[in-house]
Parts: C-alpha cells; structure tokens; sequence
C-alpha cells in the first residue's frame, strides 16, 4: 500500500511533505483492499452512515458506504452545501477554517462512521465529530487510509476510536 503513496517535496508549502494518494486511487488493486479494509471497519463498528471529508474523503467514503449498504454524508468546506448547515470551526497552522454539513443530515439514531484520507494534526478530524455529534447522532469512530503519527492526531481525538491502514 506505501509503495502506493508519493511523497511530493514542498507542496503545499515549502517544508511540507505531502503524501499524495493518487497513484494508489489509480491502482485498481489497491484501491480495492483499501476499500475492502474500510467497508470491514464500517460493518464491525455497524455503521449505518458514512460521512466523508471533502474532498478525497469523498473518494473513499462514497464506496466504502455502498459496499456496506450504507448512506452517504457529505462534510464540506465553508459555502459548498446548499441547504441549512451546521457549522464548525478549528484551527489551522495559519488561521482557522470551517465545516460545515446540512443540518438534516444525520440525527438520533444514526451511526456514524467519518472517513477521511490522512489523520495529520486532527483538527479536521474533530471538527467532523464534533458536527455530527452536535447534530445528535453517535460518533462511532475514524477511519483514514493514512496517519502521520508524527503530528499526533490522535490527541485532537481522544474520545475516537481511530483505524488507520497505513501509519508513517
Ligand atoms: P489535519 O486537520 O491536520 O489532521 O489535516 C487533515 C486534512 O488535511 C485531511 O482532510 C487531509 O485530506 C489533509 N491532509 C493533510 N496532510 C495531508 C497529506 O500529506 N496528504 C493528503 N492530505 C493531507
């Protein structure tokens, strides 16, 4: 799965190393164990919604949530949904950004499973949870492809049960 991952120099900064998932989405075989390790993840956890990050949490999120039978949520950058949203803000390394997700999306009685790409500082990941929660329904944990354990993420998310496939 590693040899999957391309380290690209400076991007999006200087000094910044991104793991660049692309080459393993164009590998169908990996893809698909990626995919097939999440799915067994949802269904152990008994996810009956998944929420994905924008925007490659989408990539993974979307079929990881038909394999299981499962809906589809939608977390998004500042002004992408239409509808009434829930809001939440984090703190960036410069700045903060925001989440949102439709107000109606999830509520009591729904469990959900949050997917993303990689777990780096896990503000991102946080501010997921906390949407979801804030909306009433129960946060069954994280699931990522990749985590850059030397950032530890994990502290942002101690509440989350955390499933990572690949850890660097
Ligand atoms: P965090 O909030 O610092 O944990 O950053 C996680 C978010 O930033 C996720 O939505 C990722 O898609 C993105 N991200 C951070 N670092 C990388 C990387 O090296 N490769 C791909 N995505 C990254």
């Amino acid at each position: 799965m590693r040899a999957h991952v391309r380290d690209v120099q400076d991007f999006p900064q200087p000094g910044v190393v991104f793991k660049d998932i692309t080459p393993l989405l164009a590998t169908p075989a990996a893809f698909g164990a990626v995919l097939d390790a999440l799915a067994a993840t949802a269904r152990r956890l008994g996810a009956t919604v998944v929420a994905g990050i924008e925007a490659r949490g989408f990539l993974l999120a979307a079929p990881v949530a038909d394999r299981i039978g499962a809906g589809i949520v939608p977390i998004r950058k500042q002004g992408k949904l239409p509808g009434p949203t829930v809001t939440e803000s984090y703190t960036l390394e410069y700045g903060t950004a925001v989440l949102e997700m439709h107000a109606d999306a999830v509520g009591a009685g729904d469990r959900v499973l949050i997917i993303d790409d990689v777990l780096a500082t896990g503000g991102t990941a946080a501010a997921a949870a906390n949407l979801v929660r804030h909306s009433g329904a129960e946060v069954l944990g994280l699931a990522v492809l990749m985590e850059l354990t030397f950032l530890a993420g994990r502290s942002q998310i101690p509440s989350l049960e955390v499933t990572t496939l690949l850890a660097i």
